[in-house]
């Protein structure tokens, strides 16, 4: 014992066939993207966190028979603003015992946390964000997830710049997992602006996760001109930055830009990226993505864009009224090509962007991203392997967190002393049943979820009444 610690060697009470764990997952296929682990075992739980790991037999008060299964750890979506109670039950039907909203944010942590504290379904975190902080420090029309008055287009004054750095630093005393900006959405934000908000970021040693500046395929206004942004406050500043849905920043030069991140990865820099499985975004009609020019910067028109509540095409007309009246929209903008490249690329992670039910036809992300990627890419297109996606959705998530929150190193594994949360489903069956003229249909082939050792999934059904999901927050400070 005491050799093994000195070498640094973890030590773990060895699995044992008189005990009774709390439950054992029986002959699945147990997959662990850190260790390389691919093989039938058992896995036991106990006190909500893996206990022992067994080729043998194990015997626990309740036994899940997963053989033809696969035993995954739990999804960590990094990026979904459905932070509801119904959104989670679609998430944890797709796998998902995690979901954090590190794009947007929030601007008020502690409140955030407060609201779903003991209530969730499913684990919950998030960001402090830049966007709302914003909509509060230079004013805006209250009500939306996005600015569409001064706080969209305005610069900030020096006494506001000193505000929005206080309100970030705030976040992060409270606890905050990251730092969310959408400079698309806030154009009045300066460069400078950009490189301030990263230093307050680089003093807790968070991730900064961003929607770029521009989405378009127009010079000056490409991804990779807001790339070059936002890699340059990340070296200026130190501060680590993730990328988000790479694919509708990119459009068609998406290799470009995870060619850059990749470029920028092996110099040195702390930078990641992530994408969802789709040829459609989403977002706010009355913001600033569709300010005048959008055709042109997106290389779409009108009959591109989908309205959520009704599912109709727009045209000029139904886009003037639409956009004054404000709402949800599907944008069909984002190549094939593009998606499949993101969602084959070993270092891009897989999250949904998934939106709140604000309408019968949201985006089908938020229902389905994580079955879609094992469903159709893996199995059906063979795009990439079944090891490399449950790593850019369970391990690498999870690491991009860790260094500011230490709860995520027991998470996106299957080893012995993490918690608990932990996905199994069958790789032959497991696909997205959610489609853009039919979103809220549930996914197929995931047969028990577990988070913290407790089932909210079971035989493919949602279990009633049961909020094991815990914060998941970093160290608070204040
Ligand atoms: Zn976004």
């Amino acid at each position: 014992m005491l050799v093994a610690s000195v070498l640094g060697v973890r030590q773990f009470p060895s699995a044992s066939a008189d005990e009774t764990y709390d439950a054992v997952i029986a002959n699945g296929r147990v997959v662990d993207p850190e260790s390389g682990l691919d093989s039938v075992r058992t896995v036991a739980i106990r006190d909500g966190k893996i206990a022992a790991i067994s080729s043998a037999p194990l015997t626990g008060t309740a036994t899940i028979d997963a053989r033809g299964l696969v035993v995954a750890p739990g999804f960590i979506d990094l990026h979904e603003h459905g932070q509801d109670p119904r959104n989670y039950q679609f998430q944890a039907r797709d796998g998902v015992t995690t979901s954090l909203e590190l794009e947007a944010g929030t601007d008020d942590v502690e409140k955030w946390y407060a609201l779903r504290e003991g209530k969730s379904l499913i684990n919950f975190g998030v960001s402090i964000g830049h966007i709302p902080v914003r909509m509060k420090v230079l004013g805006d029309p209250k009500g939306g997830l996005l600015p569409t008055g001064e706080a969209a287009h305005r610069p900030a004054t020096a006494e506001e710049l000193t505000k929005l750095s206080q309100e970030i630093d705030r976040g992060f005393r409270q606890g905050a997992l990251a730092e969310g900006m959408g400079v698309n959405y806030t154009p009045g934000a300066t460069h400078w602006e950009i490189v301030e908000m990263f230093k307050v970021a680089a003093k807790y040693g968070a991730s900064v996760h961003v929607h770029l500046r521009y989405g378009g395929l127009k010079e000056p206004n490409t991804g990779l001109a807001a790339l070059e942004e936002v890699l340059a406050a990340a070296a200026a500043t130190g501060a680590p930055l993730h990328v988000v849905h790479i694919t509708s920043m990119g459009l068609k030069y998406t290799p470009e830009l995870i060619a850059m991140i990749e470029g920028a990865q092996h110099h040195g820099l702390d930078v990641t990226t992530e994408c969802y499985p789709y040829t459609a975004g989403s977002t706010a009609l009355q913001s600033a993505i569709f300010d005048p020019g959008w055709q042109e910067n997106m290389g779409i028109t009108f009959k591109d864009i989908q309205w959520a509540a009704t599912g109709e095409r727009l045209t000029a007309d139904t886009f003037e009224k639409y956009r004054k009246q404000g709402g949800i929209v599907v944008i069909h903008s984002i190549p094939e090509e593009a998606a499949r490249a993101a969602v084959s690329n070993p270092i891009v992670m897989i999250a949904s962007d998934g939106m709140p039910i604000t309408g019968p036809k949201v985006h089908p992300r938020g229902q389905a991203t994580f079955s879609r990627v094992l469903g159709h890419y893996v199995r059906e297109e063979k795009a990439l392997d079944l090891m490399t996606a449950l790593r850019k959705m369970t391990l690498m998530p999870a690491q991009r967190l860790e260094k500011r929150a230490p709860v995520f190193k027991n998470k996106g594994r299957i080893q012995v002393g993490v918690d608990a949360d932990i996905t199994i489903f069958d790789p032959a069956r497991i696909i997205d049943k959610a489609t853009y003229d039919d979103p809220l249909q549930p996914s197929e082939g995931i047969s028990f979820v577990l988070v913290h050792g407790v089932l909210v999934v079971k035989d493919g059904q949602l279990v009633q009444g049961v909020f094991p999901g815990r914060a998941t927050r970093a160290p608070i400070s204040q």
